[in-house]
């Protein structure tokens, strides 16, 4: 906002010192200020939902009819009709308005976050809290909250391409050096690609530049899936369809001879039993539904039609650190011209270092010492002791390899506090995962600088020229070089994360380059990071299910195939491509291999990209991780990019359509799953609800072109349609997994809806259905001459016919009596809810009269039940859902 811009002018001269806000002030703040928000998110309006009930065809359908009701002077039935039509749109506004809810759940949920320091400490909160005055804390990958001026700046470039269009990223400064000049103030909406820095807020909201832009604001994507297109047009041709043959039949009728009025409302009555009208509708549901049920499982989908994509996925490429391991790294093993053990737990500053002779006295072993501090001084992670508890207690926070570095330090007599106090940092050249290292300049008391280096030992070592030893600083020959990197394959062997450590004494530099080359190496450092017990087993799950997981990692080629080998990702002897080895390979000849290669190691985020493009040109449904800035592009490419909750960066965040709650590979596998499943469970209704359609068509169909009378009224079919239908067709959409599931193969990403088989199940079972109800209207017309008896039993015949189908609906392989028919508790409780109520249609008077029903004697009921167990007694019987077996 404009003033608090101003008066934080007048706390420019303390800004320097500022610490941020209290929570007490930043809460009066917010009152004053309002939320960090762009424009205030539309609300869905309940009524314009209420209103979208009517606006489809099939409510004009209904309402032609209840014209013609009138015209015939059938008040009741108009009437009658009404309220079905009525009712029906207070349960989709219910149903409609729920998933509106959950979504807008989801988007606040998926809301950015940001940090900042409140009472003194840093905090993380929604970005939607900032208010004027806060201090906020920047790094890679982030994306500012807010407008605010740098009071902090350690080499940190902005992409403001948002604001100027200026694709390259701008350097800013803290205010300190460039007063008042736009180098310091960052915006909000734009992304931190490189740096760190600490900035104070001076405008939020609307005020901020992108505020008088406006409408920039990113959300979760409502668009439609590409089946919900699908079904889009299937009921635009079933419309169209329908529409012919209802002229057809009136027509037909008409030159019959017939009367107009009822071949009017058999047209009517036609269009009603053929139109799905229940479908999208329901699609919606399961959709939402599970998009709930992934988050159950720490998967929060931002693009819906991700859910769509995830039942298709053939590989995962998947990080390897945090995300198939645990990422808690603990130093086990040093190397500083001997092999020394590190011993005690990761969370402690109590252990021992224990080489061939025994335990070592580190203020004695000068080159052990000096490691130790290098990992502690180029180091950004912190480690804090907790204060109130008696027992010697640690708070760690930030990059958990550099947490490690200071626990093992801690061991070791260094703690970071104390050696901070000795050694001032003046500058520091950040990680970044192209380099694979970081460095830090410091001064100490005396005004001597030094550059202290870690990072991955192939990349220091060959910033090294000379090597510290017990005996002074000698030259680093490259037979020493070789025997440093064969000690540290030794390590990596045994899944160590290794870390080679540096550091050089300067008297100026005059850029970074500079500042890392030509580096004294002091020693290697080897951390375990465990894989996650969870990742096995879903390794295991996904070569059940035809997914091939891929791990691609920075970390060096041996580490990761030990680990890769630990979880089952690659078999002994198999080939572990590296970056290098990448680049120096065509695009077509990844191609070639692409299939092979299960792990990718001392890989760069812009080789990501390569590996999705080749394993895409392959046909392949990839499914790619990322947490860093870098790896934006790479997730962007792919079929469906999964970003990191706890690690990730803003912007990967934005370029992907699912993220990860607990950055975990299993929690993508159980997306996977659960994508399977709701498609698998679409399936179902649309089965289910189709072949209801075909049989109340052909019932009628038939009926007219026998010259029969009208085998159902209208008021009776919409009753099916919307009530009987409906229930159990959004209770299929809740079936649990089938157990098989996960054993079978990724379904084809452009396959029909109606593919392997499944037309020919709906339209067989359509057929039973309709004969089976035409036939007892038949038998009970020509043994009864009653048309009202025989209309109710067709009425009732077609209901049960259609409870019974339901079951069937539960599974394409197995027929009624293989599949489990009680597990669905809402499926059972709408099929008996739709009996209960179907009786009451046939025997209480007062429905009677609204649907033009009689009483059942016993013969009619049996002549009903044998009917509707026809189906699936002939359809176990012909195996149809065996064949389905044999075909696939
Ligand atoms: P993944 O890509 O699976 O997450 P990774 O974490 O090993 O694997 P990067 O973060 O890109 O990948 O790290 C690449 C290499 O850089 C690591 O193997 C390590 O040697 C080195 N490295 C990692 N973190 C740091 C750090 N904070 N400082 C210096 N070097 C680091």
């Amino acid at each position: 906002m404009a003033i608090p811009g101003l008066a934080l002018k007048k706390e420019n001269g303390i800004r320097e010192k500022w610490q941020g806000l209290s929570e007490k002030e930043a809460q009066k703040r917010y009152e004053k200020y309002g939320p960090n928000i762009l424009q205030e998110k539309k609300k869905i309006s309940a009524l314009k939902i209420f209103m979208e009930q009517f606006s489809d065809f099939m409510v004009l359908i209904l309402l032609a009819a209840t014209a013609v009701s009138i015209f015939m002077g059938e008040m009741t039935e108009a009437v009658t009709i009404i309220v079905i039509v009525v009712i029906n749109a207070v349960l989709g506004f219910v149903q409609e308005y729920r998933t509106e809810k959950t979504m807008e759940a989801l988007k606040e949920l998926a809301a950015p976050t940001a940090k900042v320091m409140r009472d003194g400490k840093p905090v993380e909160i929604a970005a939607e809290e900032i208010v004027p005055g806060d201090l906020i804390i920047l790094e890679t990958g982030d994306r500012i909250p807010a407008d605010a001026v740098l009071v902090e700046s350690n080499n940190l470039f902005v992409d403001e391409s948002l604001l100027t269009g200026e694709s390259v990223p701008v350097e800013k400064f803290s205010d300190r050096d460039t007063t008042g000049s736009e180098k310091s103030s960052v915006y909000m909406g734009t992304n931190v690609t490189r740096g760190r820095g600490k900035a104070v807020v001076c405008s939020t909201g609307m005020m901020t530049e992108m505020g008088k832009i406006a409408g920039m604001i990113q959300d979760i994507e409502e668009e439609e899936t590409p089946l919900q297109k699908r079904l889009d047009h299937l009921g635009k041709y079933i419309v169209f369809g329908c529409l012919i043959i209802c002229a057809i039949v009136s027509l037909t009728g008409i030159i019959r001879g017939e009367n107009l009025f009822t071949m009017l409302l058999a047209g009517i009555s036609l269009a009603v039993a053929a139109v799905p009208e229940g479908l999208p509708a329901i699609v919606t549901i399961a959709l939402a539904l599970g998009v709930q049920r992934m988050l159950k499982k720490k998967a929060l989908v931002r693009k819906l039609p991700a859910v769509e994509t995830l039942g298709c996925a053939t590989v995962i490429c998947s990080d390897k650190t945090g995300t198939l391991t645990e990422n808690k790294m603990t130093v086990r093993k040093m190397y500083t011209e001997d092999y020394v053990e590190v011993r005690g737990g990761s969370l402690s500053s109590k252990g021992e270092f224990i080489s061939g002779f025994g335990i070592i006295d580190v203020k004695k072993k000068e080159n052990l010492r000096l490691a130790l501090e290098i990992g502690v001084l180029c180091n950004n992670a912190v480690m804090r002791k907790v204060k109130s508890s008696k027992q010697e207690k640690w708070e760690l926070s930030g990059d958990p390899t550099e947490a490690a570095l200071l626990v093992s330090g801690a061991k070791g007599g260094i703690f970071q506090e104390e050696i901070n106090k000795e050694y001032k940092r003046i500058d520091e050249i950040p990680f970044d995962s192209e380099r694979k290292c970081m460095s830090v300049i410091c001064r100490n008391r005396k005004g001597e600088s030094f550059v202290f280096t870690k990072g991955a030992a192939d990349v220091i070592i060959e910033k090294c020229t000379k090597i510290y030893t017990s005996g002074g600083i000698v030259p680093l020959d490259e037979v020493k070089k070789k025997r440093i990197l064969k000690i540290n394959d030794d390590m990596a062997k045994e899944a160590l994360r290794v870390l080679g450590l540096a550091y050089k004494r300067i008297n100026r530099y005059s850029n970074f380059k500079e500042a890392e080359s030509e580096l004294v190496f002091v020693g290697l450092t080897g951390m375990i990071d465990p894989p996650r017990k969870e990742a096995l087993n879903a390794v295991k799950k996904c070569n059940l299910a035809g997914i091939k997981p891929i791990m691609i990692t920075g970390d060096h080629k041996i580490t990761a195939y030990a680990i890769a080998r630990e979880l089952n990702i690659c078999q002994e002897g198999d080939r572990v491509l590296t970056g290098k080895e990448l680049e120096e390979m065509s695009d077509s000849k990844l191609q070639a291999l692409v299939d092979e290669v299960a792990v990718y190691a001392r890989v760069s985020p812009k080789h990501k990209l390569r590996i999705v493009k080749a394993l895409k040109k392959k046909g392949h449904i990839v499914a790619m991780t990322g947490d860093g800035v870098n790896d934006a592009p790479a997730v962007k490419e792919a079929d469906i990019g999964v970003s990191m909750g706890i690690t990730g960066t803003d912007v990967t965040k934005e370029a992907s359509s699912m993220v990860l709650m607990d950055d975990n590979f299993a929690s993508i596998v159980s997306a996977i799953e659960e994508g399977r499943i709701i498609y698998s469970n679409i399936r179902k209704f649309i089965r289910y609800m189709l072949s209801c359609n075909i049989g109340e068509v052909l019932t009628m169909f038939l009926g007219m072109l026998m010259g029969l009378p009208l085998p159902l009224l209208p008021i009776q079919i919409l009753w099916v349609n919307l009530v009987t239908d409906g229930l159990p067709a959004i209770a299929l959409g809740l079936e649990p997994a089938e157990k098989d599931i996960m054993m079978r193969p990724p379904r084809g990403a452009k396959e029909s809806v109606f593919s392997r088989g499944l037309l020919n199940l709906i339209l067989f079972r359509g057929v039973i259905i309709g004969l089976s109800t035409l036939v007892v209207f038949i038998s009970i017309l020509k043994f009864s001459g009653d048309v009202s008896t025989a209309r109710t039993a067709a009425f009732v015949t077609l209901v049960i016919t259609q409870l019974i189908h339901v079951f069937e609906c539960k599974s394409e392989r197995k027929n009624i009596f293989e599949v489990p028919l009680f597990n669905n508790i809402p499926l059972v409780l709408a099929v008996i809810c739709s009996l209960i109520m179907i009786i009451g249609v046939v025997y209480h008077p007062f429905f009677q009269k609204i649907f033009r029903t009689v009483a059942l004697g016993h013969n009619e009921w049996v002549l009903i039940g044998g009917f509707s167990a026809l189906g699936p007694v002939i359809a176990s019987f012909f195996k149809v859902n065996a064949k389905y077996i044999r075909r696939r």
